[in-house]
């Protein structure tokens, strides 16, 4: 791979620095982004080699003028931010669609080196599995925040029954007029929700330009809703305290799972 002609080499040179600069091939944790993508599909953990990952063969190169010239792309698009109710709390939203992504997900306790949070069940070969990890199944519904005017992800257990968020939400939901209702959401009991229709009246501007730019943007290339929830590959996932430890327990070798 490596190139000896000076041009190559400056060439080199400029593409380490944009990658610095621009392009961080590193798995945030904490982070929530559209930038996800890059996480490869990987059911076999024994086979991840995560230099591969890391260093592709010869990065593509881009323009950092324009780059330095897209201060408006963080403005247009802020990273989804999901709205989850903690018990007694109470929040008022709006709502503008039923189409709503349905993830599979452990979560994963605070480490070291490790924030806490959810992370997308890999499937056949996931670590948090074969560590018998509990699974939970959400669903997460675009809404309108209208204490600040901003699109989010609301978390719903995948529950159905009285008192079921789900349930309660799809009274309203299955309103003509859903748009123009404000409505209540209190978590009353751990796994108990009321939901209520406070009242009707015209959309905010705001809140309307703020809907109509994700419905566009969703329409143009696909809002990556399940992204609210991290992904980490294999490797990483078994590399985690509490996995790897019931990993062991179970008689995995920590070999087999690098
Ligand atoms: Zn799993």
């Amino acid at each position: 791979m490596t190139d000896t002609t000076p041009l190559a080499a400056a060439q080199q040179l400029d593409t380490m620095a944009i990658d610095a600069f621009g392009a961080p091939r590193t798995f945030h944790h904490s982070e929530v982004n559209t930038v996800n993508t890059a996480v490869p599909e990987t059911g076999d953990s024994s086979a991840l080699n995560t230099t591969d990952i890391i260093a592709p063969e010869r990065p593509k190169m881009v323009s950092l003028t324009d780059f330095a010239n897209e201060p408006t792309q963080d403005a247009s698009r802020p990273a989804l931010t999901v709205l989850s109710l903690r018990q007694k709390e109470t929040i008022y939203v709006r709502l503008f669609t039923d189409q709503c992504a349905d993830v599979t997900v452990h979560w994963l306790e605070e480490t070291n080196t490790w924030a806490g949070g959810y992370v997308h069940c890999l499937g056949q070969n996931c670590p948090a599995c074969a560590a018998r990890l509990n699974v939970s199944r959400f669903f997460l519904l675009p809404v309108a925040d209208l204490e600040d005017g901003r699109v989010k992800i609301l978390r719903m257990p995948a529950e159905r029954g009285p008192g079921k968020l789900v349930t309660e939400l799809a009274k309203v939901l299955q309103l003509p007029n859903r748009a123009e209702i404000v409505v209540r959401i209190t978590r009353v009991a751990d796994r108990n929700y009321v939901v209520d229709a406070v009242r009707e009246g015209s959309l905010d501007p705001d809140i309307g330009v703020a809907i109509k730019q994700f419905d566009e943007q969703a329409k143009a290339d696909g809002i990556d809703i399940a992204s609210v929830m991290t992904r980490i590959p294999a490797s990483e996932m078994s590399e985690h305290e509490r996995i790897a430890k019931r990993l062991a327990l179970e008689g995995y070798q920590p070999s087999a799972a690098k």
